[in-house]
């Protein structure tokens, strides 16, 4: 190793980071397509994509370029005091590709759930006053480690340290009828949320009739149905947002992660109904859609929205999961399941050694709960390198 490597390394490696992330060994040095590179020269494939945000892979020309173009106008932020080209385009592109009206740029996916929450509050309390406040949540779910998105995440462990969290959640059980009824009110539901895809709580799919059964109830008791597509949209599933699947559309829909191509940013997506509620002065942020990032997530929205983009992002799902059927007969391995490009592999026992023997292999994963292996591969991937991290995959698991 080079002095400039080993020092970098060294660097990297620090005390004076806050120790929160149980991070793997390896420092990254460089990355370009799918694969990276550490700092003692040995690649890796990724099939984790920076969990989920480096939908484009590794030094994508087109987010260097337009990095270049939104820093010649010297504008790398101006303010919300202000309104700037690129967020006023990607909004309303991002109206014209889905249900919403109206859109709001933020800084990342728990940030996202948080503003969503506040509109949801806000239209609860204008149709139904301040008893009209409580939000439903799923179990497995993950919206976010702040006060209001971390009371709506299922996991105890990152809950109850932080404890009181925001009040007025409920958790049900996903795809379940009884429970949702049990726990929903015109009287004091102001919002239902749900991820299309369940991300972080174990990769698992919800059903289309649940996702309607959702909407219908949402509308039953006037709550504002949330969808979080922070991970499972953008591509992700082989459509440009995953509820596309089901035929439903939420009220609210929350983004971030792959959006900005790495840089962060998060958004959230409202219609008229729940826009009417929200007044100046309700919500706000310092960054939130900026003309650097917004320039960014403008190129990444025309490559991602793009049919014969998305048309191979199913082509390469479908392959995915026929490579991935071939584990099935492994005893280690319990099930796989998923969408798209987002898979997750259930296995015996705990996932976190599967994963770093596979980093040992040259393949970056993470995991989705204690025994689900998360493969979330760039939606740029070839077939050759599909198959290749799953014969990866297969000879770790085996
Ligand atoms: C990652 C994630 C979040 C949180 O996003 P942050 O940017 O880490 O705050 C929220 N919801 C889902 C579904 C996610 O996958």
């Amino acid at each position: 190793m080079t002095v400039a490597l080993e020092t970098a390394a060294k660097a990297a490696r620090t005390a004076a980071l806050l120790p929160v992330y149980r991070s793997y060994e390896p420092v990254l040095m460089g990355g370009s397509g799918v694969r990276v590179i550490d700092d003692a020269g040995r690649e890796y494939i990724d099939f984790a994509s920076g969990i989920g945000v480096n939908a484009l892979g590794y030094g994508d020309e087109g987010i260097a370029a337009a990095i270049q173009g939104a820093l010649e106008t010297g504008l790398i932020h101006t303010s919300n005091l202000f309104r700037t080209e690129p967020a006023g385009a990607l909004a309303e592109r991002l109206v014209g590709l889905s249900f919403a009206d109206r859109v709001f740029f933020c800084n990342s996916g728990g940030e996202a759930n948080e503003g969503a929450f506040k509109f949801a509050r806000r239209y609860g309390r204008s149709v139904g006053g301040a008893a009209k406040h409580e939000i439903v949540a799923l179990q497995s779910s993950f919206h976010g480690r702040l006060f209001g998105s971390l009371a709506a995440t299922w996991r105890e462990a990152f809950r109850t340290p932080f404890e009181p969290l925001m009040p007025g959640v409920h958790f049900v059980a996903p795809e379940d009828e009884a429970a949702l009824r049990a726990v929903v009110s015109r009287a004091r539901t102001a919002a239902i949320i749900a991820e299309p895809v369940q991300g972080e709580g174990g990769l698992k799919p919800l059903s289309p009739e649940y996702l309607k059964l959702l909407r219908s109830i949402a509308d039953e008791v006037d709550a504002v149905l949330i969808f979080d597509e922070v991970q499972c949209g953008y591509g992700r599933t082989g459509k440009l947002f995953a509820h596309e699947h089901a035929g439903v559309t939420p009220d609210v829909m929350t983004l971030s992660k792959a959006i900005a191509g790495g840089l962060p940013m998060g958004a959230i997506l409202v219609n008229e109904r729940v826009a009417t509620a929200v007044q100046p002065g309700d919500h706000a942020t310092t960054f939130g859609g900026g003309p650097l990032v917004a320039s960014v997530a403008n190129y990444v929205l025309e490559r991602i929205a793009n049919s014969d983009f998305l048309a191979e992002v199913a082509r390469k799902g479908a392959l995915l999961e026929q490579l991935l059927n071939g584990l099935t007969q492994l005893p280690r391995v319990k099930q796989v399941r998923g969408i798209g490009l987002m898979w997750g592999i259930e296995v015996e026992g705990e996932a976190a050694p599967v994963i770093a023997a596979l980093l040992e292999a040259g393949v970056i994963t993470t995991a989705a709960g204690p025994n689900v292996v998360r493969l979330l591969p760039p939606l740029v991937i070839s077939d050759a390198d599909l198959a290749f991290g799953v014969a990866k995959v297969h000879e770790v698991l085996q």
